[in-house]
C-alpha cells in the first residue's frame, strides 16, 4: 500500500543492540545509492504479536527476525517460504504488495554460499560430512547440506536426543551418533562443521581430537567471534582448509536485501573488512 520511495527495514529481536545487520544493510543502501534505512527494532519477548502486524502500517518492507523470536514468528506470518517451513524458524520477513507478511529463512543459503566463496568447486556429495551440535544453527546447516545433495551427514550432539530428533525429522542422509564417538566420526570426512557454541568468545574450546580427520577435509565453524576459533586454528596448523562463520552471517543478508530493496548485493573485501572491524 505504501507509495513512499524511502525503503525501511530492520532487525527485530531482544536484544538487538549488538547486531551487525544495521551496519551491513546500511552499507549496501549507500553503496547502491538507494534511499532508505535499516534500523534496530528492539521488541521484548511477548510483544511480537503486537509488533509484527505493525510493520506494513509503518511502511516497512520487512525485517530480520533474531533471538528470541525466530520460532514464535512462524505462526504470526500469513505465508511461509518452503525452506522456512522445513527449517521451523524464520530469519526474514518480507511485506507483500497486499501488506501481508511472508516468512523466509536464509541461514542455510548463507552457510552454503560461505563454503562456495571459500572453495568455488566445493560439493556436498564429495564425501561424508560430520556436523557437531544440534541447535538452531545446526538445523540450517544440516538441512541445507542435505538439500544440496550430501550423501552422509554424521550428526553428533552433547545431548543425544536432540541429534536423534533432528535425524528423525529431516531423515535422508542424516545419521545421529553418540557425542563420545565424535573423534572417530571424523574418519574419512570431507567436511567437518562446528555448530556448537564451544570456541565462541567467553566459552571453552571444543574438545575434539582431529587426528582421524583427513588433512584434505574442509573445516568450517559457524562461530564468527572470534573469527579464528581454537578448532579452526588447530585445523589450519595441520594443513586443513578452513572457513569461519562470518561468510554465513554476511551471505544470509543478501537475499533479504534483494527482496526489500531490489538489488542482490555483493560481498566485497572492503565490506568484510568493515564488518570484521566491529567484531
Ligand atoms: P543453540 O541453539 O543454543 O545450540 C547450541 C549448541 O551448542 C547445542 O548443540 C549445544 O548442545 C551445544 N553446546 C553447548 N554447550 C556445549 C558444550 N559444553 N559441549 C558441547 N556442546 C555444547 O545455539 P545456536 O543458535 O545454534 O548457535 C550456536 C553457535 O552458532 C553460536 O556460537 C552462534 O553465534 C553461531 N551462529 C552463527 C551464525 C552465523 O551466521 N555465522 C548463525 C547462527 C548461529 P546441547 O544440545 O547438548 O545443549
Amino acid at each position: 500500500m505504501s507509495e513512499q520511495k524511502f525503503g525501511l527495514a530492520g532487525v527485530m529481536g531482544w536484544p538487538v543492540a549488538h547486531s551487525r545487520s544495521p551496519k551491513l544493510h546500511n552499507y549496501w543502501l549507500q553503496k547502491y545509492g538507494l534511499l532508505g534505512a535499516y534500523v534496530q527494532l528492539p521488541v521484548a519477548p511477548g510483544q511480537l504479536p503486537v509488533a509484527l502486524p505493525g510493520l506494513a502500517a509503518l511502511g516497512f518492507r520487512g525485517c530480520n527476525i533474531t533471538i528470541p523470536h525466530k520460532i514464535d514468528a512462524l505462526r504470526l506470518v500469513h505465508a511461509l517460504d518452503p525452506v522456512a517451513q522445513r527449517m521451523g524458524a524464520i530469519n526474514t520477513i518480507v511485506v507483500q504488495p497486499d501488506d501481508s507478511l511472508k516468512g523466509f529463512n536464509n541461514d542455510g543459503f548463507g552457510y552454503i554460499q560461505s563454503l562456495l566463496d571459500a572453495k568455488p568447486d566445493w560439493r556436498a556429495d564429495a564425501g561424508p560430512i560430520t556436523v557437531l551440535g544440534a541447535g538452531g544453527a545446526a538445523r540450517a546447516v544440516v538441512l541445507s547440506l542435505a538439500e544440496r545433495g550430501a550423501k552422509e551427514i554424521r550428526l553428533l550432539n552433547r545431548s543425544p536426543e536432540k541429534a536423534q530428533a533432528l535425524a528423525a525429522e529431516f531423515g535422508g542422509p542424516i545419521i545421529a551418533l553418540p557425542w563420545s564417538e565424535r573423534h572417530h566420526a571424523l574418519s574419512g570426512a570431507a567436511l567437518l562443521v562446528n555448530t556448537t557454541s564451544q570456541g565462541m568468545h567467553g566459552q571453552p574450546a571444543l574438545e575434539l581430537d582431529l587426528a582421524q580427520l583427513p588433512t584434505s577435509a574442509l573445516v568450517s565453524d559457524v562461530i564468527y567471534v572470534p573469527l579464528e576459533t581454537p578448532l579452526l586454528a588447530a585445523a589450519k596448523a595441520r594443513g586443513n582448509p578452513t572457513v569461519n562463520g562470518l561468510g554465513m552471517l554476511l551471505n544470509q543478508a543478501r537475499p533479504a536485501f534483494a527482496a526489500w530493496f531490489g538489488v542482490m548485493p555483493e560481498l566485497t573485501p572492503e565490506l568484510r573488512a568493515a564488518i570484521e572491524a566491529t567484531l
